[in-house]
């Protein structure tokens, strides 16, 4: 059997306790049946000259992780440059946050090609390469110019903005080439995909071979939706344990005569939070019924701090919530609690299991893990409703959640409303439908779809339309 190679921005260890979705999910794959994860070390070496990182490898059980540093030229261009301050931006369909400076363009090339070199020297000749998300998207490209020939998957963890988004990025043809360089293509959702498959035709004239295969400057490329879905067990089990069974404990004797509605994301602009605040102050203006009772706790982890539109989005938040609470607040209830910082994963489950209502509204999402968190540690006999942006990934799976356009703020607060007040019998049935999906569609069951994909299985049913379509 071919050896699994997984490349990724950062490599965690599966074995800690904070390991999150991925780690989870290829560190099994990884553990059991061996292999090597290659990514950066998280170590940011000033003395270092840019394109320059020592390998460090490092034996994890039957699997080996390499990790390389980066110099800090490299760091702030292919990292907080490229990689967060023009593509997260602009595949989140924010243009007017990008930033292409050509330093950070060439910083972004340059790192890949270091990682490919580092990485090539590692590989052997039936290994099947599976790289991760937005910041390594040359890297097939630079592996191919090494002469590997390799089957090489990608995966694109963050949303795939329609094709006229997509070509204000500069460079964008180099874009198409570097997917070319892959056998897999993979998206979360169906309109990523529909997206992907758009660009590539009208601008890379690719050719359809039928089912889900296109070809484009003479290479041949698999391009698929696969939506990601949590370790639905290992969550659970998370809500079992010490902290989150206290968390639960205290949250419920201290709001036993409020209604709890919580949030917990990054802090970032694509994830809707000032439109979530304006929604839950309608609800106080319009519902009075809610004062004195509904209880907004936002949990908003901070990330990328040296980027500005993340500082701006943190001054807006303290403002709004500072607002609320000042017009609505009374000596016994304050209606929002927001908290700038990292929970334990542990301490969110407890959190989601106490809460009437979640809100997962964002502007734009690739998939978020948050709403299938919240699903998968309700109590089935008296569960709490998921409100869901349609603009979430998530949104083409979980159906039954009520579904919200975030920037409506007005509807989203009687949407808000309407899950407060919804009867047990449908707040039942909903979640049943939704918890069937989470469990079936979970991370275990995207990464053997992803890996049958690479190891060039066909798809099934992509194969019977393709027939159809032909007939
Ligand atoms: P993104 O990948 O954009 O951050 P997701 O919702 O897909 O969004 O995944 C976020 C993951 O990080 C989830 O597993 C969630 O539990 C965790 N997470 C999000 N916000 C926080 C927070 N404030 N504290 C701790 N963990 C968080």
């Amino acid at each position: 059997m071919s050896r699994l190679v997984v490349v990724s921005n950062r490599v965690g260890d599966p074995r800690k306790p904070s390991a999150g979705g991925l780690a989870v999910a290829v560190g099994e794959t990884l553990a059991s049946a061996g292999g090597l994860w290659f990514g950066w070390s998280g170590q940011v070496v000033d003395e270092r000259a840019p394109g320059e990182g020592e390998l460090h490898q490092q034996r994890v059980g039957r699997f080996t992780l390499a990790t390389v540093d980066l110099s800090r030229q490299d760091h702030d261009s292919y990292y907080l440059g490229y990689s967060n301050q023009a593509l997260w931006p602009a595949f989140h369909y924010r243009l007017d946050l990008a930033d292409f400076e050509r330093a950070h363009f060439e910083g972004y090339k340059r790192v890949n090609r270091m990682f490919a070199a580092k990485l090539a020297s590692l590989l052997r000749p039936d290994d099947v390469i599976w790289v991760h998300d937005y910041h390594l998207i040359p890297l097939a490209a630079e592996l191919r110019m090494l002469g590997c020939t390799q089957r090489i998957g990608f995966f694109l963890h963050i949303p795939l903005p329609p094709p006229p988004i997509l070509a204000a990025i500069p460079g964008h043809e180099g874009l198409m080439r570097w997917f070319f360089a892959y056998d897999v293509v993979g998206v979360q959702t169906q309109m990523d995909l529909e997206h992907f498959v758009r660009f590539i035709k009208d601008e890379a004239r690719a050719r359809p071979l039928g089912g889900d295969r296109y070809q484009a400057y003479e290479r041949t490329l698999c391009a698929r939706s696969f939506p990601i879905g949590i370790d639905v067990e290992e969550f659970q089990h998370l809500a079992r344990s010490r902290e989150a069974l206290e968390t639960y404990a205290t949250l419920k004797e201290e709001y036993a005569k409020r209604r709890l509605l919580v949030g917990v994301d990054r802090l970032d602009y694509s994830k809707g939070l000032p439109q979530r605040f304006r929604a839950f102050r309608e609800l106080l203006a319009n519902y009075p019924e809610n004062r004195m009772s509904a209880t907004l706790i936002q949990i908003a982890s901070p990330t990328r701090e040296n980027v500005h539109a993340y500082e701006d989005i943190r001054h807006e938040l303290e403002g709004l919530s500072g607002e609320i609470n000042g017009n609505y607040g009374e000596l016994d209830w304050m209606p929002v609690r927001y908290i700038h910082r990292t929970w334990a994963r542990r301490r969110l489950a407890g959190l989601y299991r106490n809460a009437r209502v979640a809100l997962v509204t964002p502007l734009r999402d690739g998939m978020n893990l948050v709403a299938k968190e919240f699903i998968a540690v309700q109590d089935a006999e008296d569960p709490g409703v998921l409100v869901l942006s349609r603009f979430a990934g998530a949104a083409e799976q979980l159906r039954e959640a009520l579904l919200v356009n975030p920037y409506d703020v007005e509807t989203t607060a009687q949407v808000i409303q309407r899950a407060l007040r919804m009867p047990l019998a449908e707040r039942r049935e909903r979640h049943a439908a939704l918890y069937e999906r989470v469990r079936r569609e979970d991370v275990h069951a995207w990464r053997r779809a992803f890996l049958a994909a690479l190891n060039g299985e066909q798809n099934a049913d992509a194969d019977q339309e393709a027939a159809v379509g032909h007939a």
